[in-house]
C-alpha cells in the first residue's frame, strides 16, 4: 500500500536484476576513516547505523582504483577487498534490504601526487601538480584499473559501484576543451572527448557482469566558462546508458568553479530541474542531489518528475534515522542538516575526519555509544543555546531528569541571532528539532528565567551544567559608548538604527554576517532559486555552456557603504570556513563592501571612526560603527556555584569563548552528556 504522505519516496524501484526499497539514497561523502587504524570498523558502524535508519541505498566515500588516482582508500587487490568486506557485511547484517555501492574516484589532476595523470598536462587552478599526460598505454592502464577496481568491489560484497565522472576529476577532464587538448581519438570532437568516460563504463560493465549496480555520476552542469553544453550532457548520458550504466546520478560544478552548490546559501533542491531535463532523454533511472535535506523536499522533487531517486548525503550525517522518521510521520524529530559544511566538507579539505556540527556522533559511532545512564540524576542546564540544548537532549535520552533554564523568551541562544542572517534560514530547523525533542523527552523548560546560585541551590538539583554562553567583547577605547557605536546584538535585532555609511570593527564570522544582513535587500537567494541564479550568474533553464551566463551578477542591495575592518594584517575573511568563506567574501565584494586589515582603532566621535591603517592616520567618516570584536565567556554563575561548593560543569562559550562556534559547543555538550 502506498505511503499516505510520501507515496513516491516510499515506492520501490525495480532495477531488473534487483530493486531498491525506496527512493532515498545516502550520497557519497569522504570521511577520512579509510586512512586510519581501525577505520573500516568505524565506517562499518557509521553505515550500519544509516542502514538501520531506513535509507534504500548507501554510496561510500570515493575509493581510488590505483595509486595515481590519489584519494584516501584504494581498492585494487583481494587483500584490500577483504577490508572492504567488513563494511559490506556490517551493512547487510544491519539491513539485508539496503544496497551498498562503492564509489570509484579517480581524482586525475586533483590527485595530490606527482604521479597524477590527465588527458593533457594542464594544471588545475586548485591542483598541486601538473598532471602527467596519459599516452595510449597509460589510457589502457587506467581503463583496466577501473574495471579491476569494480571487480574487487563485487568480490568485497558491494551491490554495485558508482563512478564519478565530474567535479574536475579524471573522467571530466576528458570532457572539456579547457583540460583536454589532445588530437588523437581521445580529444578534439565531443564524440572523442567523451570516449574515455564511456569506455570506462563499458569496460566496467564487461568486468562485473549484468547483475551489479553501475552508477555514473555525470557532470550535469559543470559551472565552467566554456564547459559542457546542455546538448553535450545529454549526449554523454545517452552514451553511458548504452555502455551499461544502471543509473545516472547528476553532479553539479567542478571544485574549481565559483558557484556555490551545497552551502547554506543555496536554495533547497535548486539543481533538481537540471536533472529533470536530462531525465527526459534517457531510460535508466536518474538521481538528483544537492540541498535536499527534508522528506517533503524529496517528495516534491520526485512529484515534479525531476528524478527517480533522491540523494541525501550530509542530511544522513546530521540524522541517521531521517528516513525512518519520515516513514513514521516523525519529521519534526529530524535533526536537519543546515548546510554549514563546518564539520563535514571543511574537515575533509583540512585533513580532519568528517563529522557533523549538529550531530557530533557522525563517524564517531564506535567512540560515542549512547547507552542508558547507570543512575538517573536530576540535572539542571542553565542556558538554552546550542550547548545547553545538545546536553539536555542527549542526557535526557540516556534517562536523566532535565530542567533547562534560560533568561530569554525562546530557546536558541545566539542561534536566534544567526537565523536572522540571509542565507542562514536553515538555523530555524535546528531550533525546531530541539524544541520538539524537549517536548518529546519531557524536559522541563523554564524560559524568561535568569537564574543565580541561590535559586539553583534552592531547587536542589544533583548537578548544574552551566551553558551560559558569552558576552560580546567591548574594546577598551575612547568613544566606545558614543551613539555611533552599536554592539552587534543591537544591530542584528534592529534595536538601534544603523546609518548609511558603516564601519564594522571585527572581521570574524559575526562581522561578515552583520555585513551581509545590513547590505541585504529583496528576497534571500537562499530561499529563492531565480534570485540565486541572478546572484551567481547561473541559467538552469537554457543551460548555456557550463550553465553559467558570463553576465555580471545582478545583486539587489541596500543603499549602504560598508567597510569591514580588522587589526591583523592581510585580507579579512581568512578565519571563515574553508569551503564557504569564499562565497561570503565574494558576495560581499559584489555588494561593494570594502575590507581592510592592519587597522589600529583610536576613537569613535561625531566625525566617525579614527584609526591608523598600516600606521597612517585615517578617518572613516561613518554614521555607525558596529562592534563585532569577538566574545568573552559568561562565567559569573559558574564561579558563584563553585564558590558555594555546588557541583557544576561548564560547556560551550561559557567554558571558552575563543574560537567558539556551534560545532564546538554542541560537540563538547554531547561528549559530556554521554559521560554523565
Ligand atoms: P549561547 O548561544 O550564547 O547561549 C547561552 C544562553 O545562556 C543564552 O540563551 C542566554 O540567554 C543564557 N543565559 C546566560 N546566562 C544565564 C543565566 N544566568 N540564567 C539563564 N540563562 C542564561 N556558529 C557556527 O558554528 N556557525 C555559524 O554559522 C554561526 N553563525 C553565527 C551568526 C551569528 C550572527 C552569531 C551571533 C553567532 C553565530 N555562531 C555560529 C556562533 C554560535 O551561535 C555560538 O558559538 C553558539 O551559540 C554558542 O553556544 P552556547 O550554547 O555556548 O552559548
Ligand atoms: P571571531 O571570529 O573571533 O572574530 C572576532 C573579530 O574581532 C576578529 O576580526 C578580531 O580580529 C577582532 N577582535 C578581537 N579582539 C578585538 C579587540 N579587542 N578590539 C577590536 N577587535 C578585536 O569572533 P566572532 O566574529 O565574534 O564570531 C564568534 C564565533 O562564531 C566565531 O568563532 C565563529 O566561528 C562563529 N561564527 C561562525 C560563522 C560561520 O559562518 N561559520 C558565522 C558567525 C559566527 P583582529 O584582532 O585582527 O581585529
Ligand atoms: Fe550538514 Fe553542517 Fe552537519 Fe555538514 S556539518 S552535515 S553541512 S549540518
Amino acid at each position: 500500500m502506498a505511503h499516505a504522505k510520501y507515496p513516491l519516496t516510499f515506492s520501490p524501484l525495480d532495477l531488473g536484476f534487483t530493486s531498491l526499497k525506496n527512493r532515498i539514497l545516502m550520497g557519497s561523502m569522504h570521511t577520512g576513516l579509510e586512512d586510519i587504524e581501525g577505520g573500516f570498523e568505524r565506517i562499518a558502524a557509521f553505515f550500519a547505523e544509516r542502514a538501520r535508519g531506513g535509507v534504500g541505498m548507501i554510496i561510500t566515500g570515493g575509493i581510488a582504483p590505483n595509486h595515481e588516482a590519489g584519494g584516501g582508500g584504494k581498492l585494487s587487490t583481494p587483500q584490500e577487498a577483504a577490508q572492504h568486506s567488513i563494511v559490506t557485511e556490517a551493512v547487510h547484517a544491519a539491513a539485508p534490504d539496503v544496497k551498498i555501492v562503492m564509489q570509484i574516484l579517480h581524482a586525475g589532476p586533483l590527485a595530490g601526487t606527482p604521479a597524477c595523470v590527465a588527458p593533457s598536462a594542464i594544471r588545475s587552478r586548485i591542483g598541486r601538480f601538473v598532471p602527467n599526460e596519459l599516452d595510449a598505454d597509460g589510457i589502457e592502464k587506467q581503463l583496466a584499473d577501473f574495471a579491476n577496481c569494480a571487480v574487487q568491489a563485487k568480490a568485497a560484497g558491494y551491490d554495485g559501484v558508482e563512478i564519478i565522472g565530474s567535479a574536475g576529476y579524471l573522467l571530466s577532464t576528458f570532457l572539456v576543451e579547457k583540460t583536454n587538448t589532445r588530437t588523437d581519438e581521445w580529444g578534439g570532437s565531443f564524440e572523442n572527448r567523451m570516449r574515455f568516460p564511456v569506455e570506462v563504463i563499458r569496460r566496467t560493465r564487461e568486468g562485473v557482469g549484468n547483475d551489479f549496480i553501475l552508477i555514473f555520476r555525470i557532470p550535469a552542469m559543470d559551472m565552467l566558462e566554456g564547459g559542457m553544453s546542455g546538448e553535450e550532457v545529454i549526449q554523454l548520458a545517452q552514451a553511458v546508458e548504452a555502455a551499461g550504466a544502471t543509473i545516472i546520478s547528476t553532479h553539479f560544478t567542478w571544485h574549481e568553479a565559483q558557484v556555490p552548490t551545497i552551502a547554506t546559501m543555496v536554495p533547497r533542491a535548486a539543481f533538481a530541474e537540471v536533472t529533470g531535463r536530462i531525465r527526459k532523454y534517457v531510460r535508466v533511472p536518474m538521481i538528483t542531489s544537492n540541498r535536499i535535506n527534508m522528506p517533503d523536499v524529496a517528495e516534491q522533487v520526485l512529484g515534479a518528475g525531476h528524478a527517480d531517486l533522491v540523494s541525501m548525503a550530509r542530511p544522513m550525517l546530521a540524522d541517521a534515522d531521517l528516513v525512518n522518521k519520515a516513514f513514521e510521520g516523525r519529521e519534526d524529530e529530524i535533526n536537519t542538516c543546515i548546510a554549514c559544511n563546518q564539520a563535514c566538507l571543511d574537515h575533509t579539505f583540512t585533513g580532519k575526519l568528517t563529522s557533523c556540527l549538529v550531530n557530533p556522533r557522525a563517524c564517531n559511532e564506535t567512540l560515542m555509544p549512547v547507552v542508558p545512564a547507570a543512575t538517573q540524576r536530576d540535572l539542571a542546564v542553565v542556558g538554552a543555546g546550542p550547548a545547553g540544548l545538545a546536553f539536555a537532549v542527549e542526557a535526557a535520552q540516556r534517562g536523566h531528569k532535565l530542567t533547562i533554564y534560560d533568561a530569554g523568551a525562546e530557546i536558541g541562544g545566539q542561534f536566534n541571532l544567526a537565523k536572522r542572517v540571509p542565507g542562514k534560514e536553515e538555523f530555524h530547523e535546528t531550533l525546531r528539532y530541539f524544541s520538539r525533542m524537549i517536548e518529546k523527552l519531557g524536559i522541563s523548560l523554564k524560559l524568561n528565567t535568569r537564574v543565580d546560585a541561590d535559586m539553583l541551590a534552592a531547587a536542589g538539583h544533583d548537578e548544574v551544567i552551566v551553558a551560559t554562553g558569552i558576552r560580546p567583547r567591548t574594546p577598551d577605547m575612547p568613544g566606545i559608548d558614543h551613539p555611533k557605536a552599536v554592539p552587534y546584538i543591537d544591530a542584528i535585532l534592529g534595536r538601534k538604527p544603523i546609518g548609511r555609511r558603516v564601519a564594522i570593527m571585527g572581521a570574524g564570522g559575526i562581522g561578515f554576517d552583520v555585513a551581509t544582513l545590513i547590505t541585504h535587500a529583496g528576497p534571500s537567494a537562499a530561499v529563492d532559486i531565480p534570485t540565486f541564479c541572478r546572484e551567481w550568474g547561473v541559467d538552469f533553464v537554457n543551460h548555456p555552456r557550463g550553465g553559467v551566463t558570463g553576465l555580471v551578477p545582478q545583486i539587489e542591495k541596500a543603499d549602504r557603504e560598508v567597510v569591514i575592518l580588522q587589526r591583523r594584517d592581510g585580507a579579512p575573511g581568512k578565519s571563515l570556513g574553508r569551503t564557504t568563506g569564499w562565497t561570503h567574501r565574494l558576495s560581499l565584494v559584489r555588494r561593494g563592501v570594502k575590507m581592510m586589515g592592519g587597522v589600529t582603532y583610536l576613537k569613535i566621535d561625531d566625525d566617525g571612526l579614527h584609526a591608523l591603517v598600516n600606521g597612517e592616520p585615517r578617518l572613516f567618516e561613518v554614521d555607525s560603527v558596529i562592534i563585532c570584536a569577538g566574545q568573552e565567556p559568561e562565567r559569573a554563575l559558574y564561579d558563584a556555584l563553585v564558590a558555594r561548593g555546588m557541583k557544576a560543569k561548564l560547556i560551550g562559550g561559557a567554558s571558552e569563548a575563543t574560537e567558539l562556534d556551534a560545532k564546538r559547543a554542541i560537540a563538547e555538550a554531547t561528549e559530556l552528556a554521554l559521560a554523565s
